[in-house]
């Protein structure tokens, strides 16, 4: 008796794994003969662009991605979350005039008051080095009627892998140690005016500057970080690097140059954001759920290629996959392609608040945001049960796909970085998709350069496939996943850690206490106080 019994579960097994393969073969075939991504990334990047919150192409991207999905039978919807103040990018022309003519290579930042449909013309001056912010408000005056630059002169314009292939080991570290002390003095010399870096440009408003000159540079060639203006009458641009210098050294020596600018965007006043949903609907236990999740919004330097179009794609593409070779999956499958991701996670922080009924049926959500290399690090979220369902959900991934993932168990909750972490607040099993870097903290994340081809297709294919995958094995999940936390103060093993994989809010090892949720801002921008 015992004996048949052994060998009717081996044989129930093989037939279950025989069925997976199947499947997975299918999921592998349909992601590599009839991709989509050029595609999608063409129409999304280039014809589309930049998906900043409140912005027309925001709203241009949501609708498009639902029409995606009802040209693959696949039922979606915007679902409003928020408002947000309405602004439109338009035509920026940004030229030194005196002591000689050159075009600057410069960006409006993004929410930043227009010209007013003229072009204004000033004297650059430097922020001063004050004693007090006595002596700031005393100097104040002298802001009226200039464009101030607000932003240290960077002592090189070459990254430091460039200094290290070909400088002196000498002339490398005076030059780190260098730049070290003037970033320092800079920071001191912004502390001294009283003011943080963001009430800076507000104050020199009020003052009546007539604009805000500043350089975000991104440590690399030719890439500045491009985020948000805070004044709120008079424009604010970053000005590259190269023509940043140029100004800076001009107004030091005394030739007072003189730039002019004509910023033409748009206040469109207030307006809804909204999430992009999309599901395809659970055959055996509809009311269980697992996602798919990359935040959808961007900033506008650039077009979010890499951040966050790549996760994006990657999200599109495996339900495309999915429709085709899984159409009825155990579970439903539901995928968010979140707003404003940008200003604190909160299309899906609102979708937590929001959805109480589909985080307490949530079985996994697999998350991708840190650019478009392939999958190479997992981890268990800080769940201890995550282990067992992570392992079985690989054992069927492609041996070449898993060979390179690092995994790590329990792992930590993420605290933030991207939207997995919304979810984890809540006590809800997010886990992250952490890529390889492909020089993203750098050259495309949040920069002027996050653009279609910084894109590795090849990489993205492998991405696809793999979150279509793990989505695939999670709806066939024999039982609902069991949320008991891990002990976060046990010890570890060594080299285990936590946060945001690439970098960001990462470290030596995660969080010692559960992170706990934050409120969705849903009404933005919230302007600086102090
Ligand atoms: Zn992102």
């Amino acid at each position: 008796m015992a004996g048949l019994f052994i060998l009717w579960m081996s044989l129930s097994a093989q037939v279950a794994v025989a069925q997976n393969n199947a499947i997975v073969d299918r999921i592998i075939s349909e992601g590599n003969s009839t991709s989509q991504l050029e595609k999608l990334a063409h129409e999304l990047f280039d014809r589309i662009g930049p998906r900043l919150v409140g912005t027309p192409n925001m709203k241009a991207a949501n609708d498009w991605a639902v029409d995606k999905y009802a040209g693959w039978g696949i039922s979606a919807r915007n679902e409003q979350w928020g408002e947000w103040k309405g602004w439109e990018r338009g035509i920026t022309h940004i030229d030194m005039v005196t002591p000689r003519v050159r075009s600057l290579e410069g960006t409006q930042l993004a929410w930043s008051p227009s010209t007013k449909g003229k072009t204004v013309t000033a004297e650059c001056i430097i922020l001063p080095d004050v004693a007090d912010s006595l002596a700031f408000q005393a100097w104040l005056p002298n802001a009226k009627g200039k464009f101030v630059l607000i932003s240290m002169l960077q002592p090189t314009g070459r990254p430091d892998y460039n200094w290290r292939e070909f400088a002196t080991k000498e002339s490398f570290e005076k030059m780190t140690k260098d730049r070290a002390a003037q970033t320092a003095a800079w920071a001191a010399r912004i502390k001294k005016t009283g003011y943080s870096t963001r009430m800076l440009p507000i104050i020199l408003e009020r003052a009546g500057a007539k604009g805000i000159i500043g350089n975000n540079w991104s440590a690399g060639f030719g890439v500045d970080k491009i985020f948000n203006a805070y004044t709120t009458k008079i424009p604010t641009v970053d000005i590259a690097l190269e023509d940043y210098g140029l100004l800076y050294r001009l107004v030091e020596s005394g030739d007072k140059p003189t730039i002019s600018i004509k910023a033409d965007s748009k206040d469109n006043g207030m307006v809804p954001t909204y999430n992009t949903l999309a599901e395809i609907k659970g055959s055996e236990k509809p009311d269980e759920y697992v996602m798919l999740s990359a935040h959808f919004d961007s900033w506008d330097g650039g077009t979010g290629a890499t951040d966050n179009g790549t996760g994006t794609l990657t999200m599109m593409e495996a339900m495309r996959i999915l429709k085709s070779v899984y159409p009825n999956p155990k579970r439903t499958i539901l995928v968010g392609h979140w707003g404003s991701e940008e200003q604190g996670l909160n299309g899906s922080r609102a979708f937590t608040e929001d959805h109480p009924e589909i985080i307490s049926k949530l079985h996994a959500l697999f998350n991708q945001d840190n650019g478009t290399g392939r999958v190479v690090s997992m981890s268990g979220a800080g769940f201890k049960n995550a282990k067992e369902y992570m392992e079985r959900w690989l054992a069927v991934v492609p041996k070449n796909m898993k060979d390179s993932i690092r995994t790590s168990f329990p792992g930590s909750p993420a605290g933030g970085g991207s939207d997995n972490a919304s979810f984890v607040a809540v006590g809800a099993p997010g886990y992250s998709l952490g890529a390889l870097n492909w020089s993203y903290g750098n050259y495309t994340w949040h920069t002027n350069r996050d653009t279609y081809d910084k894109v590795v297709f090849d990489d993205l294919r492998n991405n696809a496939i793999l979150t279509a995958i793990l989505v695939y094995m999670a709806c066939e999940d024999p039982t609902f996943f069991n949320r008991e936390k891990a002990d976060l103060n046990a010890p570890r093993p060594a080299g285990e850690g936590g946060g945001f994989p690439g970098g960001r809010g990462g470290g030596p090892r995660g969080p010692q206490t559960w992170p706990t949720p934050t409120k969705a801002i849903r009404k933005g921008p919230v302007p600086p106080t102090n």
